[in-house]
């Protein structure tokens, strides 16, 4: 399976899409056309060599307005559709990702710097995503409501019409299947726009989708800036709910922009989840699953088990051993099939990683393992750094509070149950979080007590579609995934039908 990049990558993306999407050009994905961008020029860099293979232009007002035009009419096209033969479509969606998945899970891999074992498990997931809302789209059914008249009154889940979905660079191609999925499956028509940063799977993904069978410019990839594309999708008139992912700065923009036109947001988030280990827990298992919180993606993932709480009792062990992991995990080309951390995707990300680790170093906290760059042979001038475990961390230090989207993990002690609830729930964010014991009575208190839309018991990452996912406080509001996350692409109708046969009577006007 094994493939070979030379350089910058650049002459395996331009076979990649050619394949995928016929040309090598590369612009917004319109109409089920490639339209090259009006803006400013935008450089792609790969993150494994720090060097352009790809440069193409900021989309820009006038093409979203195309879009938002295409999006319209398409919506209304796959609207009357019959709920079934949608459903039939989106499952051949699923096929034809399974078909592309090879050529997909390489040109995200060159382009994000995701190792490839990693792309190819997203890529899957993406096919499991329109498979399952496949099956949803015949069933989204409303209610009948025994209301106290001779009226019949029943509820219509119906789609919102054109929904603009801004996603990051942490998991393209992944984010971009997990929002347009359930979005299409409500009757919703897309305007997606991925980061400028890793634009290119997103867009090939949607030409797949037209390749099924659904209509062109039911989904458009507005490909470009988040303060030119990203702003004018959100003003445009069309747009009538927006989902985003990504900062929580970038979040608080967008939902303002969105309040100003009065239309609704769903805002996914960053987090600085809290991994718990407690002394009953099996620490073999603990062990491995504090490494994959954090390591996995190069810690670039918004769930990431950035705060490890250990107890005093284990705190030693505990720090030695994923240490001592962390220090023989293979950081390499993502490229190169026995890598398992990669690059961090870009230079601001890089440089920030770096300057919480250094700052967390001056504050007291001590390096276990790791704590700066790593030379990779072939990726001299890419962003690679050390798996890195900082023991000593008190969780008032910035690297404690501040999302770090690295591969490294701040270890902080605890002595009881409280103090480690206390010590979770000392954060803005509430994305995820877990904990490792063996009490199943603590299991569930402590799932019960800490702030977070998703927690794992003896476990990490576990994710799935058919699962709702989302944030408490800062890591943001409103469900994807699962049956909540298709909720949120619809809104409620309630239709109210008189049955009397005298229907004036209600009203208590008489007919002259
Ligand atoms: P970001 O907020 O910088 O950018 C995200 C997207 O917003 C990009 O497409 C960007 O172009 C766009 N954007 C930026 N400014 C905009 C504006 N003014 N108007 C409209 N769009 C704008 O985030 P990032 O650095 O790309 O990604 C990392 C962040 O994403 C982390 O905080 C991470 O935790 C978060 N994330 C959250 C989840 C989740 O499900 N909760 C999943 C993945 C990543």
């Amino acid at each position: 399976m094994s493939f070979i990049v030379e350089g910058n990558g650049e002459q395996q993306v331009e076979l990649l899409l050619n394949e995928l999407l016929g040309t090598s050009e590369f612009g917004s994905w319109i109409d089920g056309e490639l339209v090259t961008g009006k803006g400013d020029d935008i450089e792609l860099i790969n993150p494994a060599t720090g060097q352009t293979f790809l440069i193409y232009r900021d989309a820009g007002k006038d093409i979203v307005a195309d879009a938002a035009a295409a999006a319209i009419n398409a919506q209304k096209l796959w609207w009357s559709m019959t709920a079934s033969v949608r459903g039939q479509l989106m499952w051949k969606c699923g096929m034809k990702i399974r078909e592309a998945a090879e050529s997909l899970a390489r040109l995200e891999c060159i382009s994000a710097g995701k190792p490839i074992r990693d792309c190819r498990v997203e890529v899957a997931k993406v096919a499991e995503m329109f498979e399952y809302y496949a099956g949803w789209c015949d069933k989204i059914m409303g209610q009948v409501i025994p209301v106290p008249t001779t009226h019949l009154n029943y509820t219509r889940h119906e789609p919102y019409g054109v929904v603009t979905q801004i996603t990051p660079w942490n998991a393209p191609i992944f984010t971009g299947g997990w929002q347009i999925a359930p979005a299409i499956c409500a009757g919703n028509a897309v305007l997606l726009k991925p980061s400028e940063l890793t634009p290119l799977s997103s867009t090939v993904l949607v030409k797949i989708l037209e390749q099924a069978g659904i209509p062109r410019g039911l989904v458009n990839v507005i490909n470009g800036l988040g303060h030119t594309t990203g702003t004018a999708a959100i003003a445009n008139p069309a747009t009538k709910k927006v989902v985003f992912v990504g900062s929580p700065q970038t979040g608080a923009l967008i939902a303002s922009a969105a309040a100003q036109r009065v239309i609704p947001c769903v805002l996914e988030l960053g987090g600085k989840s809290a991994n718990i280990i407690f002394p009953d827990a099996d620490l073999d298992r603990a062990v491995v699953g504090a490494q994959a919180a954090v390591f996995s993606a190069a810690g670039q993932s918004c769930v990431s088990g950035a705060r490890l709480l250990v107890h005093r009792n284990v705190y030693q062990e505990v720090v030695d051993r994923v240490a001592s992991a962390a220090s023989r995990l293979p950081v390499g080309l993502p490229w190169q099939e026995g890598t398992m951390v990669g690059p961090i995707n870009n230079q601001k990300q890089f440089n920030h990683v770096h300057s919480l680790v250094s700052d967390s170093i001056a504050e007291g906290a001590i390096v276990a393992a790791g704590g700066k760059p790593s030379e990779i042979f072939g990726g001299e001038n890419g962003y690679f750094y050390q798996p890195t475990v900082l023991a000593n961390v008190k969780n008032n230090m910035r690297v404690a509070q501040e999302e770090i989207f690295g591969p490294v993990v701040s270890v902080i002690s605890f002595d009881d149950e409280e103090e480690a609830v206390a010590l979770a729930n000392d954060s803005r964010f509430g994305l995820a979080g877990a904990v490792w014991t063996a009490d199943v009575g603590r299991a569930h208190r402590m799932a019960a007590q800490v702030n977070a839309g998703t927690f794992w018991v003896n476990s990490y990452k576990a994710i799935n579609v058919m699962s709702p996912f989302g944030g408490f406080g800062e890591s943001g509001y409103g469900r994807s995934s699962g049956y909540e996350g298709l909720l949120e692409y619809t809104q409620t109708k309630s239709v109210w039908v008189e049955t009397a046969k005298d229907s004036a009577i209600q009203f208590g006007y008489s007919i002259q």
